[in-house]
């Protein structure tokens, strides 16, 4: 079944999320309170419209609550953001998304009742820190404050090991869920896997124990 989506603010990330969306073949409703940015738009998704999301008559009237799931990318305006996302959650719509500015305006979104924040800037900030940091980490998903799964290069100093000897489990209170090798993907590797130079290991576990491991085998 095809979701149907609001996207609310059409800057840099709104707009990408609207482009994204619409190359998937999603419905995108798209609003912004300027005219131009909307223009811009009007090919890209099924339908964009001019509007004041801090108005709630005007949200009312687009039908607001019978859409999937509302995205709002208002940016800078923090009070039209914090505006927009209590009425839509007082209309009843059933998820909403909020690009949140910074820590006080996250506070305030997750009282509302927003169901997911998300900070672009912060979190690929902190992604490309880590990425910078380790040499053999290439990408890397939080799952909590603590806990991360990473793909870790193999090194040479792994090459022909396998998982026992290398003790990874045990040692280092990680796993590796998956190895990827060339256009393989080997999904929750034996113990006698045999590593290969190059190989990327898929590793979940807590941070420290998941630095600890990458650390191991530079
Ligand atoms: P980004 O940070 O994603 O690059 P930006 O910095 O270009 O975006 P922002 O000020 O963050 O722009 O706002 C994003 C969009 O939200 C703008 O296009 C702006 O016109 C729109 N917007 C702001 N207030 C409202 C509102 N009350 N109703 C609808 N759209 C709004
Ligand atoms: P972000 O988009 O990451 O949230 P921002 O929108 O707050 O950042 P930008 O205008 O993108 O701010 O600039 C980022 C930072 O770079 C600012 O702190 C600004 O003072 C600084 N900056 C801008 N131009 C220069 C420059 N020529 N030399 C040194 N610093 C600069
Ligand atoms: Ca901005």
């Amino acid at each position: 079944m095809k979701k149907e989506f609001v996207v609310i603010g059409l800057g840099r990330f709104g707009g990408s999320i609207c482009r994204t969306l619409a190359q998937e073949g999603m419905e995108v409703l798209a609003i912004d309170i300027d005219e131009d940015r909307v223009h811009e738009f009007s090919n890209i998704v099924s339908q964009a419209v001019v509007a004041d999301t801090t108005d709630e008559t005007t949200l009312k009237d687009l039908g607001i609550r019978n859409f999937d799931h509302v995205i709002v990318a208002i940016g800078d305006n923090i009070q039209a953001s914090i505006l927009t996302t209590l009425i839509l959650k007082e209309l009843g719509v059933k998820k909403i998304t909020v690009k949140a500015l910074n820590d006080y305006h996250e506070k305030v979104l997750a009282k509302i009742g927003a169901d997911e924040i998300v900070h672009p800037e912060r979190d690929m900030g902190r992604r490309i820190a880590n990425n910078m940091i380790s040499t053999n980490v290439l990408d890397y998903l939080e799952l909590s404050d603590e806990h991360s799964i990473v793909e870790l290069m193999a090194s040479k100093k792994m090459d022909g090991k396998t998982l026992i000897e290398m003790d990874v489990r045990a040692k280092f209170g990680c796993n590796v869920v998956a190895i990827k090798r060339q256009n393989q993907i080997i999904v929750s590797p034996m113990a006698k896997e045999i590593i290969q130079e190059g190989d990327i290991l898929i590793v979940i576990g807590a941070d420290r124990d998941i630095d600890r491991f990458g650390k191991s085998i530079l």
